[in-house]
């Protein structure tokens, strides 16, 4: 967080509590870091609190490709719950902002209210959230967004954010990468790269534009220049040189998971300090069994923890 973004929440902490919009729209809104179950909770809670509908607010999954890589809820696991935002937008065709989102999903919210149905919003970029919701959005490049966040909504929103210890979840994030490669992240970014190289060009980019900058594209692309998916490798010290590239990407990629959960973190206690009533769910000790192997006691926590909880709190803010 910059200097004069904690010098501001400290600001924020001495103000009367926030003037609520008078509007009485209302939606759910489930924050979190990447990693701690948001997407399952949100179809969860829409299968509950039916009619519902989903709206994606992942930076990153609201482009087509790369589902493995930015961890997209497969469609036979949105268990028919409509959703928005989610593997939409063509990447070629440039980088959506927080403004257009803004605008996108401020009509696409307007629809799914008319149609009487409860808008679930979910997913990890913060931008976008306080993009969609804030009543007064400042539009200025040269103002990191951090340092414009507004306390007053435009819609009544129920926040939900599902945390985990971070130690327990960067622990979870390094074991949910391998995974992740297991299921085919790395032919995915081989697939990418492909097509980035047959249609743009063939040198090391400096800097990456919308679903380029999901985390395992930069961190590939030294891999990917120096043996292109094309390139067939005959002896053992470039196959050793290719291992030890392959290795030092996923480590980056780890890394750079775990900082983006910190940052993540960071931003949603930044909105709570200035006035977002934002309801926290401990999900540690399903992550912690998830660790362990233990699926049956994940289940039983998550439960527990998370959706209970979670249901409660929906049940009570439909009913004022
Ligand atoms: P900021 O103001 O920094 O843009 P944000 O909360 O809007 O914050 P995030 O969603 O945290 O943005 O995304 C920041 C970066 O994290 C992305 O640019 C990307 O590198 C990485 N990232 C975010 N979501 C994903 C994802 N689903 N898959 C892969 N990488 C992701």
């Amino acid at each position: 967080m910059s200097p004069r973004a904690s010098a501001q929440s400290e600001l924020y902490m001495d103000l009367p509590p926030p003037q609520w919009s008078e509007k009485s729209e209302k939606m759910v809104v489930v924050m979190g870091a990447t990693g701690v179950g948001k997407s399952n909770l949100s179809i969860k809670l829409a299968t509950q609190f039916s009619p519902a509908e989903i709206l994606n607010c992942d930076k990153m999954q609201v482009y087509r490709g790369l589902d493995i890589t930015t961890n997209k809820v497969p469609i036979e696991e949105q268990l028919g719950v409509p959703h928005h935002f989610l593997d939409q937008f063509d990447h070629t065709r440039g980088e959506l902002s927080p403004h257009d989102y803004r605008s996108l999903g401020r009509s696409t919210l307007e629809e799914i209210l008319s149609r009487g149905t409860l808008p679930i919003v979910v997913g990890g970029s913060n931008s976008f959230i306080d993009a969609l919701v804030s009543d007064q959005y400042i539009v200025d490049p040269y103002v990191y967004w951090l340092e414009s966040v507004s306390p007053k909504l435009s819609y009544n929103c129920c926040f939900l954010w599902v945390d985990v210890s971070l130690p327990v979840l960067y622990e979870y994030l390094d074991m949910r990468l391998d995974e992740m490669l297991q299921r085919g992240m790395f032919s995915e970014l081989c697939e990418f790269y492909k097509f980035k190289y047959d249609n743009k060009y063939n040198n090391k980019s400096d800097s990456y534009v919308g679903i380029e900058k999901s985390i395992g594209v930069p961190e590939f692309e030294e891999y990917f220049h120096r043996f292109p998916p094309s390139r067939q490798l005959k002896s053992l010290e470039e196959k050793n040189l290719r291992e030890m590239h392959f290795k030092k990407a996923v480590r980056a990629a780890k890394n750079n998971t775990c900082k983006l959960a910190k940052e993540q973190v960071g931003k949603i206690k930044l909105l709570r300090s200035i006035g977002w009533d934002i309801r926290r769910l401990d999900a540690t000790e399903t992550i912690k069994a998830i660790l362990a192997s233990d699926y049956s006691s994940s289940a039983k926590m998550w439960e527990k923890d998370v959706f209970e909880p979670s249901v409660k709190i929906v049940n009570k803010f439909l009913e004022l």
